[in-house]
């Protein structure tokens, strides 16, 4: 039976979940009638493979978990093979039905891996490790970071030394801080890596470049003779996945074994670039297009998480003696509800963001013919976005665990592997704020050389002149303008410290980093608020004007945030807004929260997340919540015995001796 508050709830609303939940899928995964068989295909898999949760994944010990997240993900390669999903993201949509928000363990082989093996290799080193890996059970792991750097790729240290004689290149990790570290799957699972490392021929340097490398033998899996690698221990999360650290020894691979596509080793060693090398950040645009939808995925997880328990759940009675449901709180409104917005919101830029990028390998022969002006933009708003999607995913994700409770803090609520998730998204492929920084480097570009640095949604001409456009307009233009302002304050700090106080460019920079983080935020924002212009207007042509009223007055939640809350200080002392419009804007914010709470439930059941995939007691769809929550506590391990094998050793003689005295 569903509990009577979520029937009521989904009485009260004035949404049409189904055809929202389409919308979903479509801009998901581009087709409306992809999105249906996926859907099937995750129901085929539920029968088909147990899930984690339902293995009780929770309560095992590492070595238990390593194991389990191993077979489920060769269980569901072979899934994926038998259903012929060759698409990453279709792929990791399914599996979520057997994975939850765990990782699978061959996530970096079906992404840096292949995509590097994609972009980097000359099509005649494309065509030999596709036979080589059907040929072979090769699992691929992307071995960049070192102890000593990770942010900082020009101070890599392993080396990579040509030798002419035997046309090999020997790799070596010559210092402790040269030893790679922190590699998925690369301790124990990976035979193979993509390996970035610093070319050097006749002891001259030539820059960072891709290797291929055998870490372990086909046949018994040990390392191959001069590497050593292993586990790095215990993390704060990710107990399945074996992140690794690898020590080469003078290890030889073939000449054939560099990536070649955009640089040449001669047999007789000579060096020679042969294509764009701005084009090698294509290969961490397409991984951050795809990591930057995962990352609004884990953030609706988290958001649908909350909100169903939120309006189950019933604390402190009311005037009238009634608990009312927690979602009634204005307190809880406000913690949950922008969260809800900019899960929306972050879903709709990311799924543009991958259109555009789309777009751009199609019409440029895979990034190669592409303008090197618009990769800079492309490479700007991807490290940015990653951030700011990544950084709401974490915010909101922590906020939704608060409001939850106490019942937040069960591993039960599966609100932990999200956080964990996007605490690690915080920092691996990039740092968040290394990130802001590389995104503000380009916008003072633009500002020095006078050019736009705004990247449109494709189409943009036709959102310009809609009725969506002109309702938003108000705000959009608030934005634009704040961004605006920004840019020149942070442009004229720069000058004042360069020309005023004498100080060099690297000062300057970091004496206004702080600025410059706050101007790539807004940057993004006004990103994710075109690209979601043009996604309301693609709805409202859908005809379904009670969803379009909801999604409008969702957006314009996410627009009030950011200038009540998130931007706010910037709007003020940028004059922006006065005192007078602040407070009128923030009385309109509350009006809101009243008015999408109406909504909240059935816009987070839009989402169409199963329980599965959700892994929660908390989130389950029927909001049985304390039933799961109680068979999750009665089937921890740990109660396995009434009686704990330490009584005898510990309490008895405890109590025995106390007894005595
Ligand atoms: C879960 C997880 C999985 C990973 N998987 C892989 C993998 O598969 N392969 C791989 O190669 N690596 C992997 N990594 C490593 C990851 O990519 C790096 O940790 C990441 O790029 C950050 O680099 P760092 O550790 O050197 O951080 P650091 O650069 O040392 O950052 C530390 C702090 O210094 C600040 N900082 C650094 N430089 C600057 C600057 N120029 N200006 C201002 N502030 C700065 C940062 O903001 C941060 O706060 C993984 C890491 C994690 C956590």
């Amino acid at each position: 039976m569903v509990n009577p508050d979520l029937v009521k709830e989904r009485q009260n609303s004035t949404l049409d979940v189904d055809k929202l939940n389409l919308f979903f899928g479509q801009n998901l995964l581009l087709s409306t009638e992809r999105y249906k068989h996926i859907l099937n295909l995750k129901k085929r898999l539920t029968n088909q493979i147990k899930s984690l949760y339902d293995e009780n994944y929770e309560n095992l010990e590492r070595n238990d978990k390593y194991e389990l997240v191993l077979r489920k993900s060769i269980e569901l390669i072979e899934f994926g093979l038998e259903n012929n999903i060759d698409n990453y993201l279709e792929y990791t949509y399914i599996i979520g039905e057997v994975m939850g928000t765990e990782k699978q363990i061959f996530g970096l082989h079906f992404t840096m891996f292949s995509i590097s093996l994609d972009l980097w290799s000359t099509p005649e080193q494309k065509t030999h490790w596709a036979n080589f890996m059907k040929q072979n059970g090769i699992f691929g792991t992307y071995i960049q970071t070192e102890i000593g750097h990770g942010t900082y790729l020009r101070g890599l240290e392993t080396t990579a030394t040509y030798d002419s004689q035997t046309q090999e290149f020997i790799l070596d990790s010559p210092t402790l801080t040269s030893i790679k570290f922190w590699p998925g799957a690369s301790g124990k699972t990976c035979n193979y890596a993509i390996v970035m490392a610093k070319l050097i021929i006749d002891n001259k340097e030539h820059g960072i470049h891709a290797f291929v490398v055998q870490l372990r033998s086909l046949e018994n899996h040990r390392p191959v003779p001069g590497i050593e690698l292993g586990d790095i221990g215990k993390k704060h999360a990710y107990e399945g996945i074996d992140n690794g650290f690898v020590k080469f020894n003078k290890v030889r691979i073939p000449r054939d074994n560099m990536l070649m596509r955009f640089a040449h080793v001669s047999p007789n060693g000579e060096f020679k670039r042969t294509g764009n090398e701005v084009v090698m950040y294509a290969c961490m645009l397409i991984m951050r297009g795809i990591l930057c939808m995962f990352a609004s995925l884990l953030h609706s997880i988290s958001t649908t998480i909350a909100i169903r328990y939120s309006c189950v759940r019933r604390q402190t009675a009311d005037p009238s003696g009634i608990e009312p449901q927690i979602i009634e709180y204005q307190t809880q409104q406000y913690r949950l509800l922008p969260g809800l917005a900019t899960s929306y919101t972050n879903f709709f830029a990311t799924v543009n963001f991958r259109n555009i990028l789309n777009e751009f390998k199609k019409s440029s022969e895979n990034f190669l013919k592409i303008d090197s002006n618009e990769i800079a933009k492309l490479h700007a708003i991807s490290s940015g976005l990653k951030a700011i999607v990544f950084e709401d995913c974490l915010k909101f994700a922590q906020l939704n665990r608060l409001c939850c409770g106490g019942h937040g803090y069960s591993a039960s609520s599966g609100l932990q592997p999200v956080i964990q998730e996007a605490d690690a998204g915080c920092t691996y492929e990039g740092d968040n704020t290394v990130l802001y920084l590389q995104t503000a480097r380009y916008l003072l570009k633009s500002a020095q050389k006078g050019f736009s640095p705004h990247l449109l949604p494709q189409n943009f001409q036709e959102t310009k002149d809609s009725k969506v456009f002109v309702r938003f307009e108000k705000y959009t233009s608030l934005f634009e303008k704040l961004f605006e302002a920004k840019l020149r304050e942070v442009s004229e700090r720069m000058f004042y410290l360069i020309e005023e106080k004498n100080m060099n460019q690297y000062d300057a920079w970091n004496n206004s980093s702080l600025l410059l983080v706050e101007t790539a935020r807004i940057y993004v924002s006004v990103f994710v608020i075109y690209t979601n212009l043009k996604s309301l207007n693609d709805h409202s042509k859908m005809e379904c004007n009670q969803n379009q009223i909801v999604l409008e007055e969702l957006f314009e939640l996410y627009l009030l945030y950011g200038i009540v809350e998130k931007f706010s200080i910037h709007f003020l002392k940028l004059e922006l807004i006065d005192g007078t419009r602040m407070t009128d804007l923030q009385t309109k914010f509350f009006e809101l929260l009243k008015k999408v709470r109406v909504n909240a439930l059935c816009l987070v059941d839009a989402f169409g997340w199963s329980d599965s995939n959700l892994a929660s007691s908390l989130g389950v769809y029927d909001g049985n919540v304390y039933e799961k929550l109680f068979d999750y506590a009665k089937n921890s391990l740990f109660n396995k015995n009434d009686v704990h094998k330490v009584y005898d050793k510990l309490v008895k003689p405890y109590v025995e001796t106390k007894a005595k005295l």
